[in-house]
């Protein structure tokens, strides 16, 4: 009997330039597994958005696995007991994974290999985090050494093609996709996802392919988001349906601004790893401890105007509004409206990652804890006395005027002059003026500065 291999799928939904499931493949036949488990992350269990995303992605998936004459095996539990069991009812040599940064997923892979043969591969950054370092061996906390650092470091490399994969003499049974409810049903929120999203791997090329074709203007346009200028693969990436690898390597002999701008921010999404892999608690905890004594508000009203886009300021609800419907957000508008709870609310950065956890299709344990900490100023590679961002002028600079018309419908047929900032009356009253948060942010801000000082 030619004993298989299980090849355990997390935040890698993909066939080609898969590590795990190329090597697998090279010894012999192979179970694909997919577990939903939901108690191992706690609070941050999968959101609403990225179930959504998830369930697709799966379905997808399942297809092109089918069609190669395999098949996706879906468990639910905990990971490491349900990977534990199929080790045991299908006679598997072991189980093949890529590493994954989460906290609550390297305790997961602890566990695991204590019981069964374990092999890890990396495959989902463009460098393994943790190895790239100072001179003194340490994690990078600013951005811009770390990058030039990876940037020497990267090997030339090939992403692998999708291997060809042999059945195992008898299939472990499968839960039902159907089965595990996913989708949002009461009421069903995902219309607008339909409508902008076609997750798995397939689709995710075919994207990959229409951004390469303006990536020469990505340094322009991507900080503009009535043209949404951006790749808009963040979910991609986030659900594994493409490599940064395949991706660099796609734009591989692309000189210019454009692509280069774009690399740096791939390079972001390795920082982010680097920083919850040496702060496994950066999701939930401000790296600055001086922001324990911060004096944040709380005000339920005001959180759940932000939330449903009904701020009065046009571009963050169109923002909010737009993250809604869609389960995603420009860059810029993600920093407006960021900055705008926690400084012109004076709301916990906690709170907005939350909520953006909830409702991100992209929603990501590193990306996401990293840049509302850098918002925030409590977080590495920012400054602790941080300016105030004022969303009119924002709007107003990056041309946010057809942006703000289709998601604020209520503005659609307002002109530009008057889009940004509408005379009172004719728009939401403002929950608070921009003067009066600006100030109350810089009087709490200064706050801590006395304390630290004294
Ligand atoms: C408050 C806040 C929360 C965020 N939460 C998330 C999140 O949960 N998941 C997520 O993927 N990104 C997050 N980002 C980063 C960034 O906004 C998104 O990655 C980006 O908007 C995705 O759009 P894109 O794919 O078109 O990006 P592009 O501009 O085309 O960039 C290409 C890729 O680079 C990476 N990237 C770009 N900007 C950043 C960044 N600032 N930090 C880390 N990686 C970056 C992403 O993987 C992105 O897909 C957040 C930013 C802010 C300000």
């Amino acid at each position: 009997m030619n004993r298989p291999h299980i090849v355990w799928l997390r935040r890698d939904l993909r066939l080609a330039d898969q590590p795990a499931l190329f090597a697998a493949a090279e010894t012999g036949p192979v179970i694909p597994v997919y577990v939903l488990d939901d108690a191992r992350a706690g609070e941050h269990r999968l959101g609403g958005a990225s179930r959504w995303w998830l369930h697709h992605s799966l379905d997808a998936l399942g297809r092109a696995l089918a069609e190669r004459g395999s098949a996706l095996v879906l468990r639910r539990g905990d990971s490491v007991e349900e990977l534990c069991r199929l080790v045991e009812e299908t006679g598997a040599v072991g189980v093949h994974a890529l590493r994954h940064y989460e906290p609550w997923w390297r305790e997961a892979e602890v566990q695991l290999a204590q019981r069964v043969e374990l092999q890890l591969h990396d495959g989902n950054y463009l460098m393994p985090p943790g190895s790239v370092r100072t001179g003194g061996g340490q994690t990078y906390r600013i951005y811009t050494p770390f990058g030039r650092a990876l940037r020497r470091e990267l090997p030339e490399q090939a992403p692998l093609p999708v291997p060809a994969l042999s059945a195992p003499d008898t299939w472990p049974r499968s839960d039902r996709l159907e089965e595990w409810n996913l989708l949002p049903t009461k009421p069903d929120w995902s219309a607008g996802f339909a409508a902008d999203w076609v997750p798995g791997e397939a689709a995710a090329h075919e994207q990959l392919a229409r951004f390469v074709d303006h990536a020469d203007l990505y340094h322009e346009e991507r900080n503009l988001p009535s043209i949404e200028g951006s790749s808009r693969l963040s979910p991609r990436l986030q659900w594994g349906e493409l490599s940064p690898a395949q991706i660099w390597h796609t734009l591989d002999g692309q000189a210019g601004e454009g692509a280069d701008t774009f690399r740096s921010e791939l390079v972001w999404r390795d920082f982010a790893q680097n920083i919850i892999l040496t702060f496994p608690e950066y999701q939930t905890q401000n790296y600055r401890q001086a922001f324990e004594r911060f004096p944040w508000r709380h005000d339920e009203g005001e959180i759940r105007a932000w939330q449903e886009g009904r701020t009065g300021y046009p571009i963050v609800d169109a923002g909010m509004r737009q993250l809604w419907q869609s389960g995603w957000l420009h860059n810029r508008v993600r920093m407006i409206v960021a900055s705008f709870l926690i400084k012109h609310l004076l709301i916990d950065w906690r709170v907005g990652e939350r909520w953006f956890w909830d409702t991100l299709v992209d929603a990501d344990c590193g990306n996401n804890s990293v840049n509302w900490q850098w918002v925030s100023g409590t977080g590495v590679d920012t400054q602790l006395f941080t300016r105030v961002m004022a969303p009119l002028t924002q709007s107003d600079k990056f041309d946010a005027g057809d942006y703000i018309r289709r998601w604020v419908p209520e503005l659609a047929k307002v002109p530009d002059r008057l889009v940004h900032d509408p005379p009172e009356g004719t728009y939401l009253p403002k929950i608070v003026g921009h003067r009066e948060g600006r100030e109350r942010a810089l009087a709490a801000y200064r706050s801590l500065r006395d304390d630290q000082a004294s």
